[in-house]
């Protein structure tokens, strides 16, 4: 169901809440859930892979054992001492040396968006994103009455130099950036571009959120280090991390790796927000997290999806009008298409219904100016059959 913000007259509807909108994804989901329209529109993790009874197993052993009235009883805002140990693990396979001390277990990594917000933006303050971005950190940074000034990029990803100018022309002391298989663009930084970025924020002054809920999900190429790995980028920089891609988004368990300057103030927002992430949840993970081996569990996940992306290409590359463009990302769930001048996706989204089939027009994910001819397709839920069929349909209602 969609959300109205139109108040009934007489509603004490907050200023700062006026002034966000409901999340136009919302309503396309909408139209994607009927059974005869196939979702390009939605990143919801494929179903398929969620491990049902290794995670009915996790809570049954949590609630039949001695701990079965610890999990549910309140606990301690940052999180169950066991389960920040095993995600500092996971952190370190990213390259990142991160101590359990350092991890804020969050409810969903959309609430660290949320927490970065509240602990550390005034409103009217700028925060500098990539454009296109993650559009629900757009609504998170909104919501603090913080404004969104975008970051000029190039073929790699975000300018350095540019990151320093606009960070001085704006006042903005910090960055939001999502560097591996980025949401909306599929797009990775390379190795010397986060080296750069990291030398760049650090000459601005500037403080790094770096958003990696993808990096998980890797099903090509070697991995490339965490921005936060970056010796300039350490202690200047909040990894946000989360199962939702690798385990199960209903378990709502994300976290957080935050320098110690910004720890405190980000637990004291974590505490004014909801206290705790749901104890029995966080225990679950910490037994599923003991009993298999994550890299293992992601190489599957990775050959579910592997052959899902790459229909969704062939499909791309053979029904889009000549002089379109679209990445091929190496993991992540999401592929960008810039269709050619004089296209607008968003007129295109009715008749694509129409025939079938839903995505996510470019617009809703700039920050500045957008781009009439982009829109994001997924291929995290629909069949490698289903996606060949998406994009021909696609492809005829871009046709008209
Ligand atoms: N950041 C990005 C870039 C995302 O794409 C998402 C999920 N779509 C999130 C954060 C939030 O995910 P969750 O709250 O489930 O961890």
């Amino acid at each position: 169901m969609s959300v109205s913000l139109h108040a009934p007259s007489g509603a004490p509807l907050s200023r700062r809440l006026a002034g966000t909108t409901s999340s136009p994804v919302r309503d396309i989901l909408e139209v994607a859930a009927r059974p005869e329209v196939i979702s390009l529109a939605g990143g919801l993790p494929a179903p398929e892979t969620f491990d049902v009874d290794g995670l009915r197993a996790a809570f049954a052993e949590v609630l039949s054992g001695p701990d079965a009235v610890r999990a549910l009883q309140y606990s301690t805002t940052e999180g169950d001492p066991a389960l920040r140990a095993r995600l500092a693990d996971v952190l370190r396979t990213g390259g990142l040396a991160a101590e359990p001390g350092e991890i804020l277990v969050t409810t969903g990594s959309q609430q660290a968006l949320g927490l970065v917000a509240a602990a550390l933006l005034n409103p009217g303050d700028p925060i500098l994103v990539e454009d296109p971005t993650y559009l629900a950190a757009l609504q998170a940074f909104g919501l603090s009455g913080a404004r969104c000034v975008a970051i000029p990029s190039d073929a790699e990803g975000p300018d350095p130099d540019a990151l320093v100018r606009v960070a001085h022309a704006s006042g903005a002391r910090i960055a939001y950036l999502i560097p591996t298989f980025q949401n909306p663009t599929g797009r990775t930084l390379g190795a010397e571009r986060r080296a750069a970025l990291a030398d760049a924020a650090a000459a601005a002054g500037l403080w790094l959120v770096e958003d990696d809920p993808y990096s998980a999900l890797r099903l090509e190429g070697a991995p490339v280090e965490l921005l936060a790995a970056q010796p300039a980028a350490r202690e200047r920089t909040i990894v946000v991390q989360t199962l939702s891609k690798v385990l199960s988004p209903g378990l709502r368990i994300g976290y957080l790796r935050a320098p110690e300057a910004l720890y405190g103030a980000l637990a004291v927002a974590k505490q004014a927000a909801d206290l705790h992430t749901s104890t029995v949840a966080q225990l679950a993970a910490e037994r599923w997290l003991a009993r298999h081996d994550v890299v293992a569990h992601m190489r599957g996940l990775a050959a579910h999806y592997r052959p899902r992306r790459d229909a969704l290409l062939a499909g791309l590359a053979e029904h889009l009008p000549p002089g379109s463009t679209f990445t091929r990302p190496q993991g992540g769930l999401f592929v960008w298409v810039t269709l050619p001048d004089g296209f607008d996706a968003e007129a295109v989204l009715p008749r694509a219904v129409e025939r079938g089939v839903a995505f996510v027009p470019g617009r809703h994910f700039f920050a500045g100016e957008y781009v009439p001819g982009t829109l994001r397709v997924s291929f995290a839920t629909a069949s490698p059959t289903e996606l060949l069929e998406g994009a021909a349909r696609l492809g005829a209602a871009i046709a008209g």
